[in-house]
This record gives C-alpha cells, sequence and structure tokens, in this order.
C-alpha cells in the first residue's frame, strides 16, 4: 500500500519571465505566502522563494522559484537566470496587448536557449481586471497550443487559479522514475 512506499521527492527550479510590472512577484507572493500587497514596489535585489507542493500521488514537489529583480529589461541577462531551469512561466497581463507580445518573445528566447524538456507555463494575470481587457483567451489559448505550452489566467489580486496554475505545472513535471 502507498503507506509503504517511500514518498517522491523533486525538486524544480522555476523561473518567472514577463514584463515589468505584469504581476509576477505578486503571483509568487500569493502562491508562497498567501497574502496579496498591492502597495508592493519593484524587487530590488535576487529575489528567491521555496514552496512545497503535494501531488494526489503522494509525489512532493518543492520549487524554487527565481523571480526578476527588475532586470526585465536586460535581456542578455536572462539567459544565466533560466539556465537549468526545469519550469518557465511566462506572464503577461491580459489588460495589455504589449505585454502578450513581450511574452511571445520571451516564449522564442526560451525555445532557443532553455534546456530541452523545459515545461512551460504562458499565464495572462490580472484576470479580475475584465472589465479592461486587451488580449483574448482564445488569442492566448490558441498561441499556447501552438507552441507546447500550458496556458492559464490567474489574479493574484483575488488569488483566482493561482494554486492551480502550480499543480499544473507539477503534473506535467518529467518523473524519472514510476
Ligand atoms: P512584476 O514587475 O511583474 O513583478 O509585477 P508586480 O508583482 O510587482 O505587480 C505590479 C503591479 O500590478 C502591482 O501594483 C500589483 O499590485 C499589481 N498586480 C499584480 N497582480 C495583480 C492582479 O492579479 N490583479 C490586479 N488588479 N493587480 C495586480
Ligand atoms: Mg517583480
Amino acid at each position: 500500500n502507498s503507506m509503504a512506499t517511500d514518498p517522491k521527492n523533486i525538486r524544480v527550479k522555476l523561473v518567472l519571465l514577463g514584463d515589468s510590472g505584469v504581476g509576477k512577484s505578486c503571483i509568487v507572493l500569493r502562491f508562497v505566502r498567501g497574502q496579496f500587497d498591492p502597495t508592493s514596489k519593484v524587487t530590488v535585489g535576487a529575489s528567491f522563494l521555496s514552496q512545497t507542493l503535494a501531488l494526489e500521488d503522494s509525489t512532493i514537489v518543492k520549487f524554487e522559484i527565481w523571480d526578476t529583480a527588475g532586470q526585465e529589461r536586460y535581456a542578455s541577462l536572462a539567459p544565466l537566470y533560466y539556465r537549468g531551469a526545469a519550469v518557465a512561466v511566462v506572464v503577461y497581463d491580459i489588460t495589455s496587448q504589449e505585454t502578450f507580445k513581450k511574452a511571445q518573445y520571451w516564449v522564442k528566447e526560451l525555445q532557443k536557449h532553455a534546456s530541452p524538456g523545459i515545461v512551460m507555463a504562458l499565464v495572462g494575470n490580472k484576470a479580475d481586471l475584465h472589465e479592461k481587457r486587451a488580449v483574448s483567451s482564445q488569442d492566448a489559448m490558441e498561441y499556447a497550443e501552438k507552441n507546447g505550452m500550458f496556458f492559464i489566467e490567474t489574479s493574484a489580486k483575488t488569488a483566482n487559479n493561482i494554486n492551480q496554475l502550480f499543480q499544473e505545472i507539477a503534473k506535467r513535471l518529467p518523473r524519472t522514475s514510476s
């Protein structure tokens, strides 16, 4: 029975990419601490947080989350940042077409430079601001499908779909043993 088997522990490096202001740090804070701080300022310095997630099959996934410290504009630094990452979460803001375009740029960069087999998620954040929506779910979903990515819309503000995002990523991780 399952009590007799050792739980499997997986440790994964997860990086967040996307324009400044789309809500990357808020997504991490919501997932790790269950909080939302609307007054939070641009992250200064490197930010590293970890959080474990238990899956239904008793696997324990420890996410080591790398959040960019406001260096989004230094594209040349990015390969250092996502080297060795098992998961890349590319975030845009559903109220900004420009951030969706930027997300597509990051996806292309990952396809060129990231580890083969990296799990990629496309995240449309600020879904609570639906009255200001500028990127349709349909367009984003089609783009994600075409690029072999998992797609979800989230709100770090209301917590909608934040846990689901990490649960779905965890399900898609390659398993070394059966
Ligand atoms: P980052 O630069 O991508 O890390 O973005 P931040 O996490 O610092 O968030 C930028 C701004 O967007 C902050 O003012 C947040 O309060 C706001 N924000 C983040 N997530 C959400 C969300 O889901 N909904 C709304 N309405 N605002 C959000
Ligand atoms: Mg940030």
